[in-house]
C-alpha cells in the first residue's frame, strides 16, 4: 500500500473500537499511518488519544477487563492475531511516556538494559551500541565523561533523550510518544522536537501532544479526535490552515479544548 508522497502505509487502522469494561473509548478510527512520518494526534483531554496510541503496541493488554475491536496491521500484520508475539511487538512498537521515567541505575546500564534482555553480554559490542543510540538521541556528547553516573541525576531534557535512547537500543521500527515534552522546559521542548524531526528518517513516529504549536512544528499528518472518535485526519498544513470540519476549526482556534 502507497501513500501519495510515495511513503509506504506502515501502520493500517481499520475500524477500531475500544472498550475500558463497558465504556466505549474508541469508536470507529480508521487511520493509515505512513512510514517515515511524524503522525499528531491531537484533541481535548479525554478524547482518546492515549487509549489509541496504546493500542498500537497492546499496552491496554495490561489494563483488566478491555475489549478491542476492528483490526491494526503494522507492516501488513494483524497485531491482534493470537499468534502474534507481544513482547516482540512491543520491542519493534516502542514507547517514550510523557514523564521521563528512567531506571534507578547508570546511563550506560539504562541504554543496555534492552540489548542485555536480548542476550548480548559482551561489554565492546554493549558499548559501541550505547554510543550509537545516545548519539542518535542527541545526548552523547553531553554524557560521554560520566556514562556511569546515575540517569536520575540528569537534567528533565536530558532524562527524556535518555529515555528516547534506551528505545532506540532494542531497534524498534514505530515510535510511540505519549505528550513526550509536556514536563519539559522550553528549551528542552525545543531540543527534543529536532530529535523527533531528525529521527523520522528512520522511524515511523506517532505523537500524542497537546500542544497544537508542536504538532503543526513537528508532524506531517494530523489527526484530531474528538469523544472516541476522529473527527479529522490530514496533512498538518492542511488541517491547521485549512479544516474541513467546524470542530476541527473550534479546537485549533481555541473555542474550547
Ligand atoms: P486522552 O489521552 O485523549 O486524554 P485517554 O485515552 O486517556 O484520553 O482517555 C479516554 C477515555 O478513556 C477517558 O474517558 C478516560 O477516562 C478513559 N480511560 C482512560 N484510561 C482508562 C483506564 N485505565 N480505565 C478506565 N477508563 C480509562
Amino acid at each position: 500500500m502507497i501513500e501519495k508522497n510515495n511513503h509506504k502505509i506502515k501502520i493500517n487502522v481499520d475500524q477500531l473500537a475500544f472498550y475500558y469494561g463497558e465504556t466505549q473509548a474508541l469508536n470507529d478510527i480508521s487511520l493509515k499511518i505512513p512510514e517515515h512520518e511524524i503522525f499528531a494526534l491531537i484533541g481535548p483531554s479525554g478524547c482518546g488519544k492515549s487509549t489509541f496510541l496504546r493500542t498500537l503496541n497492546r499496552m491496554n493488554d495490561l489494563i483488566h477487563k478491555t475489549k478491542v475491536e476492528g483490526k491494526i496491521e503494522i507492516g501488513g500484520q494483524d497485531i491482534y492475531n493470537p499468534m502474534v508475539d507481544v513482547v516482540q511487538l512491543r520491542k519493534s512498537v516502542g514507547m517514550v511516556f510523557q514523564k521521563p521515567n528512567p531506571f534507578p541505575s547508570s546511563i550506560f546500564d539504562n541504554v543496555a538494559y534492552g540489548p542485555r534482555a536480548n542476550g548480548i553480554k559482551d561489554r565492546k559490542t554493549l558499548s559501541m551500541i550505547v554510543e550509537k543510540c545516545l548519539r542518535q538521541a542527541a545526548l552523547w556528547d553531553e554524557v560521554k565523561d560520566r556514562l556511569d553516573t546515575l540517569g536520575t541525576s540528569l537534567s528533565g531534557g536530558q532524562q527524556q533523550r535518555l529515555c528516547i535512547a534506551r528505545v532506540l537500543a532494542v531497534e524498534p521500527d514505530i515510535i510511540l510518544m505519549d505528550e513526550p515534552t509536556s514536563a519539559l522546559d522550553p528549551l528542552a521542548t525545543v531540543k527534543i522536537e529536532g530529535l523527533i524531526t531528525e529521527l523520522k528518517k528512520g522511524y515511523t513516529i506517532v505523537i500524542v501532544t497537546h500542544n497544537m504549536e508542536q504538532a503543526a512544528r513537528v508532524s506531517d499528518q494530523t489527526a484530531f479526535f474528538l469523544n472516541g472518535v476522529v473527527v479529522e485526519v490530514g496533512t498538518t498544513d492542511q488541517l491547521f490552515t485549512n479544516p474541513e470540519k467546524k470542530e476541527t476549526e473550534d479546537y485549533i482556534t481555541g473555542k474550547f479544548g
